[in-house]
């Protein structure tokens, strides 16, 4: 079959009116489908029901060392927390700080400390003339959303299959003393599902920054989610804080990660990692804000996942969900658009979402036409700062949340939208 671009002026005004026919029969259905965000579908959510069965006596809430958790205290998180905590963040306990329901909540609240405070004795960044951050592309829009609501400056990086353009954010970071910080998503990365190299790992932590207070913020938000059981068939990650300390830059890095897609978004608990010394800044600024978080909740997580190895077998029961879904999305791509041409799309190993590149100039056109046929996607250009992606290709499919039978559908839905769009794109282009 001849791609769309191959395909002659009739014979593709005669493909647009047939695909304008099936979208108009799919709007006629009704439907309400959502692909938007990432959110576990509802049989996730029933995986951790027995979490909330964990408390129920006055002797549960009393934690290893002897703390009624009931009670004021421990601001940087029970030793129990701590160590489940650490196996996901891949440091040591004393390292760690465990917090409250999110951690892009305490991913703000680490660039509002080093904005109004600076960090281990640097200027405050508030004081500077423009502070500029580094964001690869695609990534994840809340990101972009903090460091837009500060009004810092975003520079985009393309991401490559082993992480950020490297050979960019080293000429960004050399050179430029205003440039602060970098966001990572380094296993399984939002939307793209890519595991950074060890090599970017290792350049990462190396590099040479014009500012002595660069900050890699090191989302690990998809560390433990694989897709599949087999550890061969699963990506492995360079722990930054071992780069960092090992090129001799030992403070460069916080470290994020949370139980959000492991128990329950919004209920769960998220913790931070860091070197020694920004542990102590941050507790001692952390001690002004709280009196300490919430640890029944902390208890209740130990004693739900207990350890790495109970969280690898919750983990795995996800998988089982999720594999079928993704598995779903390639095929139906595979299928409706192979003799499309023009499009192509992540086959992640784990985390939440596959990225989708949509012919040039015709991303917006296809989640407005699938907004039409009831199918919610995630905005076009989201995956880029200030929602400006130049190329206007990348779409974020996220098939978690909708049971497999409607996420047949709105596959459907979305691959006739991406056609019914390319061809408008590519008669408006030839009648131009
Ligand atoms: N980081 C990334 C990369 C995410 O994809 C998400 C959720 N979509 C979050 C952070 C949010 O995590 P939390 O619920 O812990 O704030």
């Amino acid at each position: 079959m001849p791609t769309y671009v191959e395909l002659g002026n009739d014979e593709l005004a005669a493909l647009k009116d047939r695909l304008e026919r099936e979208h108009a029969e799919i709007k006629a259905r009704g439907l309400s489908l959502n692909m938007a965000r990432g959110k576990p579908a509802k049989a996730q959510l029933d995986l951790s029901m027995p979490l909330l069965e964990t408390i129920t006596t006055l002797e549960d809430c009393v934690s290893t060392d002897g703390t009624d958790c009931r009670n004021y205290g421990v601001v940087d998180g029970l030793p129990e927390a701590k160590a489940l905590m650490a196996s996901m963040l891949d440091d040591d306990p004393e390292n760690v700080i465990v917090c409250g329901n999110a951690s892009l909540n305490i991913m703000y609240d680490a660039l509002a400390r080093c904005w109004s405070f600076g960090t281990l004795g640097s200027t405050p960044w508030s004081k500077l003339e423009t502070v500029r951050w580094i964001c690869p592309v695609p990534g994840y829009d809340r990101h972009f959303g903090v460091t837009e609501a500060f009004g810092i400056e975003m520079i985009p990086v393309p991401m490559t299959d082993e992480g950020p353009d490297m050979g960019e954010v080293e000429s960004i970071a050399a050179f430029d003393e205003n440039v602060k910080g970098i966001w990572c998503v380094p296993k399984y990365s939002n939307p793209g599902g890519i595991t950074y190299s060890d090599e970017v790992v290792r350049r990462l932590a190396s590099m040479v920054c014009a500012a002595d207070d660069f900050r890699i913020f090191w989302d690990n938000a998809y560390c433990v989610h694989h897709l599949f059981d087999d550890a061969a068939e699963q990506d492995q990650l360079l722990d930054i804080g071992h780069a960092c300390v090992e090129a001799g830059n030992p403070d460069r890095y916080f470290k994020f990660a949370s139980t959000s897609k492991v128990t329950f978004p919004g209920a769960g608990i998220s913790a931070l990692a860091a070197s020694p010394a920004n542990v102590v800044e941050i507790k001692k600024r952390m001690g002004v804000q709280t009196i300490g978080h919430d640890k029944l909740n902390q208890l209740r997580h130990v004693r739900f996942l207990k350890d790495a190895e109970g969280l690898a077998a919750h983990m795995a029961k996800h998988a089982a969900i999720l594999r079928p879904k993704f598995e779903l999305v390639n095929r139906k791509l595979e299928e409706s658009l192979a003799d499309v041409g023009g499009c192509s799309w992540s086959k992640p190993r784990g985390g939440y979402f596959v990225s989708f590149d949509a012919p040039e100039s015709t991303a917006k056109r296809i989640v407005a036409l699938a907004k039409e046929a009831g199918v919610t996607m995630t905005g076009a250009g989201a995956t880029f700062p200030l929602k400006q992606d130049p190329r206007d290709s990348n779409i974020r499919i996220a098939p978690t949340l909708p049971p497999l039978e409607e996420l047949d559908e709105a596959m459907d839905v979305f691959a006739c939208c991406v056609k019914l769009a390319y061809a408008e794109h590519l008669l408006a282009r030839r009648q131009a």
